[in-house]
């Protein structure tokens, strides 16, 4: 029989990896991947015994499902080529196909949200009940990484259910524990030397001639950072000194919804911007989240 190819897109996520896994074992086809996983979806296969999907190439001429895209910019080599069977996603859609075909699609949370609604019956048929158990686990991992525990703008009341639904099913009764747990795996910077945790999301703004520089890293538990924060501290002075106005540092807790933010530079302006007293350099402030929406206008402000 000729294989059939499911993947979700390139650098992949758990929802792109887990969905891929849990489809292809409903329907007995192969699972793949378009590139290396994430220590949170090594994590999640872990969790479930399941082993890392095989490394798709060029898919000309191949059999393929899409899960979790649909835009072939985000997708394998020669999809153009490809034959693509099903398509199941909650992006926006930019697809087109010369033939039918199977296009299944909702503005949920995740992909595996989708699946699990629109398969139920299907992995109730699997015999064996410890795949059962996996599948079950698999998809719950990929609605709690994607929604980030429900916390995203995104996440419905369908994936909170169905979630549930899931996990009952998967036998794990702390729902958010092991989403934290989840999290935890890819956002711990424990170990991990200061530079890169500072520098891995950094961008630099112009605010009326001043180059301020902003870095910010998403974590499970603020108390990480507190543990390096002269380290941090120091590193930004360094970085200031060396080519800004001023730094900033923003180390948001996905879980308590709020930032540590730290800065070296003029402590009368960022006491302004962000309308809060800095005990030495940083700062707890809730509710602060975004440095598109939030951090820049702020800054931009009193510059
Ligand atoms: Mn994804
Ligand atoms: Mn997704």
């Amino acid at each position: 029989m000729e294989e059939i190819y499911v993947f979700g897109h390139k650098s992949p996520d758990t929802d792109t990896i887990c969905s891929a896994i849990a489809y292809a074992k409903i329907k007995n086809w192969t699972p793949a991947r378009l590139g290396e996983i994430n220590e949170e979806t090594k994590f999640v296969l872990d969790r479930f015994d399941i082993h890392v999907p095989e490394l798709l190439g060029n898919v000309e001429g191949k059999k393929v499902i899409l899960v979790d895209h649909n835009e072939f910019q985000q997708s394998a080599d020669g999809i153009e080529k490809a034959e693509i069977l099903e398509v199941i996603d909650h992006h926006k859609i930019k697809f087109s196909c010369d033939k039918p075909v199977k296009f299944l699609t909702e503005p949920s949370g995740s992909t595996a949200t989708i699946i699990a609604k629109y398969f139920e019956s299907d992995i109730e048929k699997i015999k064996s009940t410890d795949e059962k158990k996996k599948i079950n686990g698999l998809l719950l991992s990929a609605v709690l990484s994607d929604t980030v525990v429900f916390k995203s703008p995104t996440t419905t009341e369908e994936d909170k259910k169905i979630a549930n639904d899931l996990a009952k099913a998967a036998g794990i009764s702390d729902i958010i524990k092991f989403g934290i747990d989840i999290k935890k795996a890819n956002g711990s910077i424990k170990g991990k030397p200061v530079e890169s945790i500072i520098m891995a999301d950094f961008k630099e703004f112009d605010f009326n001639g001043n180059k301020v520089g902003i870095g910010q890293t998403e974590i499970v538990d603020i108390n990480e950072i507190y543990e390096i924060k002269d380290e941090i501290s120091k590193f930004m002075e360094n970085l200031k000194n060396r080519k800004y106005e001023m730094t900033v540092f923003v180390a948001t807790d996905i879980i308590k919804e709020g930032s540590e933010l730290f800065f070296a530079g003029d402590k009368s302006k960022i006491e302004k911007a962000f309308n809060a007293k800095f005990e030495g350099n940083f700062v707890y402030i809730p509710g602060l989240m975004s440095r598109k929406k939030q951090v820049v206008p702020n800054l931009q402000r009193v510059f």
